[in-house]
C-alpha cells in the first residue's frame, strides 16, 4: 500500500528499467502485462485516474504471482487515452477515435516484438463496451501486422457482454470471480472500485465517499445507462453507480489479489498451451 496524492503510474513498470534491462528480460524470454485505462469521472469522491490507477495495482500483483509461477514478466506503462460512452455526458471524460487507439496500440506492438517481446496480455482497466472492443481490435492488428502473440486478458462477463468469441486466441478468458459483495447492480465507482481505491491509493479517495447515498439501478436502467452521454447524466448526476459508501480497504485488497491470482494462472494457462 502506498499513501496516495503523488505516487506515480509508472510505479513498477519498464519505464524504470535501463535499455539493457529491458533488452536481457526480452532475451530472458519476459511476457509483457500492458493495461489499457481512460481518464474519465468516477463520482464526486474517486479521480478521474481510478481506471489507470486500478489495473496498475492489479498489473503489479499479477506480476508478483507470475515470479511465484516461474514466468518472468515487465508492466508496460499503462495507456490512459481510453474511449468513453457511458460517461461521455461528464466533464473530465474524454475519448480519443477507436482508430487512433488502434494505431497507437499497433506502433507500440511493432517496436515491442521487433525488441523480441513475443506475448502481450492486455488488460482493461474500464468497463465501457466501445473501449474494450478497441483494445481488443488493437490486439488483432498487432496479431496480424507483427506476428506478436497479444491477447486481450478479460472477465468472463465482459467477454460475453462484448460478445467476443472465447476461443480466439486473440481473448483469454479469466476464471470466474467470486460473487459480488453487493446485492445490486456495482457498476461504477461504487463498492467495488472505491474498496480497491481504498487500499491502493487511500490518499485519493475523498472522504465524503462515506456520507454519499448508495445509486440503486434495476435491469432497464442499467441498459439507459449503458446508452450514456446525457442519458447516464440524468440516471446518475453523481456519477456513481453502487455504493461507495460501502467501501473498505480491506476488501479492496483482497480483491485485487483474487484477480492478481485468477489472472496469474490464465497467463501461465496459455503460455503452457502456446509451447505445446
Ligand atoms: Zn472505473
Amino acid at each position: 500500500m502506498n499513501s496516495g496524492a503523488g505516487d506515480d503510474i509508472l510505479r513498477g513498470t519498464l519505464a524504470e528499467l535501463t535499455w539493457p534491462e529491458v533488452a536481457r528480460a526480452a532475451r530472458e524470454g519476459a511476457v509483457l502485462l500492458w493495461a489499457f485505462g481512460v481518464i474519465e469521472q468516477h463520482g464526486p469522491h474517486l479521480p478521474t485516474g481510478t481506471d489507470v490507477y486500478l489495473p496498475s495495482a492489479w498489473l503489479r500483483a499479477v506480476r508478483r504471482h507470475l515470479a511465484d509461477l516461474g514466468v518472468p514478466a515487465l508492466i508496460v506503462p499503462p495507456y490512459y487515452w481510453g474511449v468513453n460512452v457511458v460517461s461521455a455526458g461528464f466533464p473530465a471524460s474524454w475519448s480519443v477515435r477507436p482508430a487512433v487507439m488502434t494505431e497507437l496500440m499497433a506502433d507500440v506492438f511493432s517496436g515491442l516484438a521487433s525488441d523480441g517481446f513475443r506475448h502481450v496480455f492486455c488488460f482493461s482497466g474500464h468497463g465501457d463496451a466501445l473501449h474494450n472492443r478497441t483494445v481488443h481490435a488493437g490486439v488483432l492488428i498487432g496479431r496480424a501486422r507483427y506476428g506478436i502473440d497479444a491477447t486481450f486478458v478479460a472477465e468472463p462477463d465482459l467477454v460475453a457482454r462484448l460478445p467476443l468469441d472465447p476461443a480466439d486466441p486473440a481473448v483469454t478468458v479469466l476464471p470466474a470471480p467470486p460473487p459480488p459483495a453487493a446485492a445490486f447492480p456495482d457498476l461504477h465507482a461504487g463498492r467495488a472500485e472505491t474498496s480497491m481505491m481504498l487500499a491502493d491509493r487511500p490518499g485519493l479517495v475523498r472522504p465524503g465517499h462515506a456520507g454519499l447515498p448508495p445509486v440503486v439501478l434495476g435491469p432497464d436502467e442499467v441498459a439507459r445507462w449503458r446508452r450514456g452521454h446525457r442519458h447516464a447524466r440524468r440516471i446518475t448526476p453523481d456519477g456513481h453507480v453502487g455504493d461507495p459508501a460501502a467501501g473498505d480497504a480491506a476488501e479492496g485488497a483482497a480483491a485485487t489479489e483474487d484477480a492478481a491470482r485468477r489472472a496469474a494462472h490464465a497467463v501461465a494457462a496459455r503460455l503452457r498451451r502456446a509451447d505445446r
